[in-house]
């Protein structure tokens, strides 16, 4: 899934391959798209230049010559790809913008769930969005919102108006790096917690940043994402997994759990026996 890392790598591309660049053409390729990009808007677009591109958390404009903008967001799984126009149009092709130099702008999406839509002069999608984790304001912003909010502190991280492009992934990531569980209800973390939970998640994205924000799931660039089973990479623990609001999330039972932590495990012992994975998922 996208996260923040992954979509400032998306702007860079884009950045490179468009700015300066004018629409010849722009389709919609997928009916849900045509939803935020109708006919009328499509051909509204043709013989516009683009002239910056914006991004704040997930959220990337094309912004235009005369101060329009085109909104992308990706979703869960979408993409940009650049080729020429009149090439053959890949299967995951959701859109697709041909530029005046023959270039080809593409969404490529295979759950077509990313969303496209042309904002009037001067709109911004970023009304709701909480401060960016690496801005000065975020560490007081954060122990605010989440001293105000019901409930446990993962979800709480996927709220985009708490910690502006954390997504499943890097919220996963940030609470083992702070030694938190999950299902810790949001508002009695302390201040301490607070701004250890903060570090954390500033940590988890520059690592994601410095890997380019390519992110492949199935490989071990995450400690406990995606890592159901495995040993903990602190203590050897097998990592769990537990489904909160629909979204699951990979914890360490032990290392993010303090009363676990002072528990004596039975069958433990610093054998190897600690270090044999679960044997089957259920
Ligand atoms: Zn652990």
């Amino acid at each position: 899934m996208p996260e923040l890392p992954e979509v400032e790598r998306a702007a860079r591309r884009l950045r490179r391959a468009i700015v300066g660049r004018s629409i010849v053409a722009a389709r919609a390729l997928h009916p849900a798209l045509k939803r935020g990009l109708g006919t009328r808007a499509l051909a509204s677009l043709r013989g516009h230049r683009i002239v910056a591109i914006d991004q704040r958390a997930k959220h990337q404009l094309l912004v235009l010559d005369d101060g329009r903008a085109i909104h992308a967001h990706f979703r869960m799984a979408g993409d940009w790809a650049f080729d020429r126009a009149g090439d053959d149009l890949p299967r995951s092709a959701r859109a697709a913008f041909d530029l005046d130099d023959g270039s080809r702008l593409l969404l490529l999406d295979p759950r077509a769930l990313s969303t496209l839509k042309v904002l009037p002069r001067g709109a911004t999608p970023f009304g709701s969005l909480g401060p960016d984790p690496f801005s000065p304001e975020f560490d007081a912003a954060f122990a605010a919102s989440l001293a105000r909010r019901r409930g446990a502190i993962k979800p709480a991280l996927l709220d985009q108006s708490v910690a502006a492009g954390v997504g499943n992934i890097y919220a996963a990531e940030a609470l083992w790096e702070a030694r938190m569980d999950p299902r810790r209800s949001a508002a009695t973390l302390s201040a301490d917690e607070v701004l250890r939970l903060a570090d954390a998640i500033r940590e988890v994205l520059r690592r994601g940043r410095a890997s380019r924000g390519r992110y492949r799931d199935g490989q071990s660039r995450f400690r406990v994402y995606g890592r159901e089973g495995e040993p903990c990479a602190r203590c050897d623990t097998p990592i769990e997994r537990v489904v909160q609001g629909g979204r699951s999330t990979s914890f360490c039972p032990v290392c993010q759990v303090p009363d676990a932590r002072r528990r004596p495990r039975a069958g433990r012992g610093g054998s190897a026996l600690s270090r044999s994975p679960r044997a089957a998922r259920p």
